[in-house]
């Protein structure tokens, strides 16, 4: 077991560095004016086993501002390619985020990466810049999803800047330090495949075994048993989304991870008032990314990735491999969703009960978590049946007057006690949620300077199925009509 260790004394590894010079552009951070840290995350230390006690706000405000690095870093900017909104673009990569380097950590590496760190030779018309609000939205909703088991990349700090950037408007630049076990995205196999870097293309695939998928390498095909990892994973983090009502908003190939994990946080948004095909990205006029897109284009994403293992897999098997998406997703949305309602035992027919359930929400428009919540905390009566009179069910009870009784017949053939399966429902439904206009409060409190909300908040997100009082009034969807669009200029 490694010891603590103080930020003074952290010193970075870089296997991807030792990769061939031609996938990245190694490059240092280009300085920003006057870095100012404005949140650190202590349970991100804490994983990284850092020594809370030495963080020192202006030493990771150098870091975070481009002025120094740690000790061992060999910052690079990665070479990536992908597919946006279905159309191949060659020229990608990391046009604003630099990999510092790995930390060595109880035998895992994490890699430590600046986003916001300036310009690098795949910035095309971009300044290498990330704006504060962007930069608090990803920070907030890799915790908010960390927190309901939905795996996503972290970030350990976050710091501003003076340095005035246009967007939309004109913006303070800041940057987050994005913590993740990868970086790797299916943009990385499909430049190479479409370079048609073959050898390339192998000599990543068996990196990425050696080091994310090492069960996989004793496989007959070890290339085919770690596309099939990634798709399961791939899978459960989607049915993740799907059942806690989270829209990614950029769900281009360039955005997904190799691990599984929910990756390149833009316009996303929880679903305030449930609508099946939500689209928030104002970009994204087709809906492409829609809200009940997401599964399809996961595994469409996939196909694309399967594309670029075609030299090392037989085609045939990867398309059967594809296959097997429906099912991996289906089990784990099957759980998730079962888990959110009480549902411990699975019994024939609850699929029907779920699809009945989101239907019920779609037509009534639901204030989609909420409602769990008060599924929840309604499960009192001793005798397994859902507290109807209790008071938080009121407002919708006329919509559940449709659901309830077939619901409450079947929570007669669970044999958990009715409180057992009340705090297994209150560790899975949250009492919060990172809706859109939450982070916009706290986006505007941060440029005025107040960044207590967003501190608060932080604490929130990590601790989301615990009540925290005086915060109540966050917790409903606002009374705006239809849906905020999110710009994807970040
Ligand atoms: P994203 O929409 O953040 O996933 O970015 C898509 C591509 O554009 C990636 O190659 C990014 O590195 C690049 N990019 C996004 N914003 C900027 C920026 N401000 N400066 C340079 N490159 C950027
Ligand atoms: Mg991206």
């Amino acid at each position: 077991m490694k010891t603590w260790q103080n930020l003074d004394e952290l010193t970075l590894t870089n296997h991807y560095a030792d990769l061939p010079a031609s996938w990245y552009h190694a490059i240092e951070p280009t300085p920003l004016p006057n870095p100012r840290i404005i949140s650190v995350n202590s349970m991100v230390a804490e994983q990284l086993k850092i020594n809370p006690c030495s963080l020192d706000p202006q030493a990771l405000a150098d870091w975070l501002g481009g002025h120094t690095l740690p000790p061992g870093a060999k910052p690079l900017a990665m070479k990536y390619s992908g597919h946006q909104f279905g159309v191949y673009n060659p020229q990608l990569g990391d046009g604003r985020g630099l990999l510092l380097g790995e930390l060595p950590v109880d035998g895992d590496y994490w890699d430590l990466h600046l986003k916001g760190a300036g310009q690098t030779r795949y910035s095309r018309m971009g300044d290498g810049r990330a704006v504060l609000r962007s930069s608090l939205r990803e920070y907030l909703i890799g915790e908010a999803l960390t927190h309901l088991g939905i795996p996503s990349t972290r970030a350990l700090a976050v710091c501003v800047s003076s340095q005035k950037i246009q967007r939309e408007r004109v913006e303070l630049a800041a940057t987050i330090l994005r913590v993740s076990r990868c970086h790797i995205r299916f943009g990385h196999f499909e430049h190479l495949y479409y370079t048609r870097q073959f050898d390339g293309l192998k000599q990543l695939a068996d990196y990425c075994l050696a080091r994310y998928y090492p069960d996989c390498q004793s496989a007959e095909n070890p290339y085919l048993a770690m596309f099939l990892q990634i798709s399961q994973r791939s899978a459960e983090m989607v049915a993740g989304w799907q059942a806690y009502g989270f829209l990614h908003g950029v769900m281009n190939t360039d955005n997904m991870s190799i691990l599984g994990e929910t990756f390149d946080h833009g316009p996303f948004a929880f679903i305030d008032r449930w609508q099946e095909n939500a689209v928030y990205n104002h970009t994204d006029q087709e809906g492409r990314y829609a809200f009940d897109q997401q599964p399809g284009i996961i595994q469409w994403n996939l196909s694309a990735l399967g594309q670029a293992l075609t030299p090392l897999v037989p085609i045939d098997d990867l398309k059967d491999a594809l296959e097997q998406f429906t099912g991996y997703y289906e089990t784990a949305y099957r759980q998730r969703m079962s888990a959110r309602l009480g549902l411990a035992t699975p019994q024939p027919g609850d699929d029907e009960l779920i699809q009945r359930w989101r239907n019920l929400l779609a037509q009534h428009q639901a204030d989609y978590n909420p409602l769990y919540r008060a599924l929840s905390e309604a499960q009192q009566d001793d005798e397994g049946q859902p507290g109807l009179n209790h008071l938080d069910l009121a407002p919708w009870q006329i919509m559940l007057n449709d659901w309830l009784p077939q619901y409450r017949q079947r929570l007669q053939q669970e044999s958990r006690h009715a409180a057992d399966r009340r705090s297994a429902m209150l560790a899975v439904n949250p009492a919060y949620t990172l809706r859109t206009h939450v982070a916009q409060h706290l986006i505007d409190r941060a440029e005025e300077g107040d960044y207590q909300p967003l501190n608060d908040w932080l604490a929130i997100l990590q601790n989301p199925f615990d009540e925290h009082p005086g915060f109540e009034q966050w917790r409903r969807a606002p009374d705006t009509k239809g849906l905020v669009m999110l710009s994807c200029s970040s």
